[in-house]
């Protein structure tokens, strides 16, 4: 099954917490099948299933799939499933780590609705096919209706608004590529401030804050902070993914999520200083997101640290640009610091979403890059993270792997990378570095637990940064004074002093 474009069609009502509506499903199926599977939560009724605009019985059952069975088999190729359904979604817990429907108020008591679903999935609220693997590759509609007076933030262009006596209907319409997750809405009184951003390659592309009346005001300013956001980004990972269609926030009563040309935003515009200029750390790293997660997809869960871990390594390279490098290498000696260790970051090839989700696909993600940077060097390194994000094989309709990561950046190197990813990746190991003092200067140093290639380590010999290349083998250097190991920091690493 190959998932083609999905249309979703609701009225929301705040009052009752309730939805209704539809979903279409435009799909192709490589060979026939007597049943077609869709991921659909138990908590919502089906009010009835067509195919091809036929009638079909279905059962929708307690472990959130939708069986829809034809009277013969369904045959190969085009096919297009509608689902009519309603009822109560449920409640984000804890948005945006548990998601789900978020019924709140704004400061005036206006509604103020927002759904969150990265790791339960799009099928908390439309009948879908719920795997990263595979997105819509013509993209989606959302047709939301609400009260009048509210406004629907969605993905892609607005293409239509639509007013009757008391409620509106806002049509929302991308025609890239989407994860299951960010086909969602935000509903509210909002104000919408605009801008323009004028990409690398010299393309227009219309900036839409979605924002509170109550911070309509810090708007402006907002757009310009993440306009600098936008141009470090471009220049590390190319163009900005959705150049056709928008550059989004939206304004939400959770802390926020990277729903593509929609990013939801909830920081309550609490600033730090880098390189002296305003900076909002949720704003940045969700817009690194765009790139990361919703440009470059993670084939499956299981190597979701290519989707939080690079994305963090790019909060990094925005310190880099503005403040310098000693700044970017402090942010990742205190990614050291917190790295727990506990699990590996890839588990396997196919990991459910609650698995995998763990401190460590974030700062032990972003520590490998910064790694993977010093054992390669920038002029390799650089060029082949921006191939990484722009190469049509690894984006857009494409979703990778680790061992997708690996293969490029091994090519890119000419050495063979698999030794280092394994071991960062797929292991709980630090790089153990043993050091012998065999004399009053002289020293044995060697990697303990590493094999299968050579890696340089800097040490501070007689005051001076010198870089070995070290294996498992035992390598000899003279020093007046005591050596420091790595004194910079590009390894998580334990060093043993004997
Ligand atoms: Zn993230």
């Amino acid at each position: 099954m190959d998932i083609r474009h999905y249309t979703i069609a609701l009225d929301v009502n705040p009052v009752t917490q309730s939805i209704n509506g539809y979903t279409e499903i435009d799909l192709t199926l490589s060979i026939g099948s007597p049943v077609l599977l869709l991921d659909f939560w138990h908590g919502l009724t089906v009010g009835g299933v067509t195919v091809n605009g036929k009638k079909e019985s279905f059962e929708h059952t307690e472990t959130d799939l939708l069986k829809i069975t034809g009277n013969k088999p369904f045959p190969s190729g085009k096919i297009k499933i509608k689902v009519m359904y309603g009822g109560k979604p449920g409640i984000a817990e804890r948005p945006p780590w548990t998601g789900g429907f978020q019924w709140s108020k704004d400061s005036n008591g206006n509604p103020f609705i927002a759904v969150t679903c990265q790791s339960e999935g799009g099928k908390i609220f439309f009948p879908c096919k719920d795997h990263p693997s595979d997105e819509p590759n013509e993209g989606a509609d959302m047709i939301i209706t609400v009260p009048k007076g509210l406004t629907v933030a969605g993905p892609g262009l607005l293409m239509k608004e639509t007013n009757s006596k008391t409620t509106s209907t806002f049509h929302w319409k991308t025609n890239y590529t989407i994860s299951n997750y960010c086909l969602v809405f935000n509903i509210g009184d909002y104000a919408i401030v605009r801008d323009t951003y004028v990409t690398v390659l010299g393309k227009k592309v219309p900036m839409e804050f979605y924002v509170t009346q109550e911070h309509k005001d810090k708007g402006p300013h907002h757009l310009e902070v993440l306009k600098r956001t936008a141009l470090v980004l471009e220049k590390y990972f190319g163009e900005y993914p959705w150049a056709k269609e928008k550059i989004g926030i939206a304004e939400t009563p959770h802390l926020g999520m990277e729903h593509q040309t929609m990013n939801a935003y909830g920081n309550q515009f609490r600033y730090t200083k880098v390189g002296g200029e305003d900076f909002d750390w949720l704003l940045t790293h969700e817009f690194g997101h765009e790139w990361w997660a919703n440009k470059v997809t993670n084939a499956d869960w299981a190597h979701m640290w290519i989707q939080e871990g690079i994305c963090s390594y790019g909060d990094a390279l925005y310190v880099r640009e503005l403040e310098g490098e000693e700044a970017y290498q402090k942010v990742m000696r205190q990614r050291a610091r917190t790295a727990q260790n506990v699990k590996p970051i890839v588990q396997g090839e196919v990991v459910d979403s609650d698995d995998t989700y763990h401190g460590d696909i974030y700062g032990k993600g972003a520590l490998f890059m910064h790694t993977l940077r010093y054992v390669i060097g920038d002029s390799i390194f650089f060029p082949t993270l921006k191939k990484l994000a722009t190469d049509k094989r690894y984006t857009y309709d494409n979703t990778i792997t680790t061992d997708d990561v690996e293969k490029l950046f091994s090519t890119a190197s000419g050495s063979n990378l698999k030794p280092l990813f394994d071991f960062y990746l797929r292991t709980t190991n630090k790089l153990e570095i043993s050091v012998k003092q065999t004399d009053e200067k002289k020293y044995k140093i060697q990697l303990t637990n590493f094999k299968g290639m050579e890696l340089p380590i800097e040490i501070l010999v007689n005051g001076e940064v010198t870089k070995f290349m070290l294996d498992d083998k035992e390598t000899t250097f003279e020093s007046e004074t005591y050596p420091q190991i790595d004194p910079i920091g590009f390894y998580l690493k334990r060093v043993v002093f004997e």
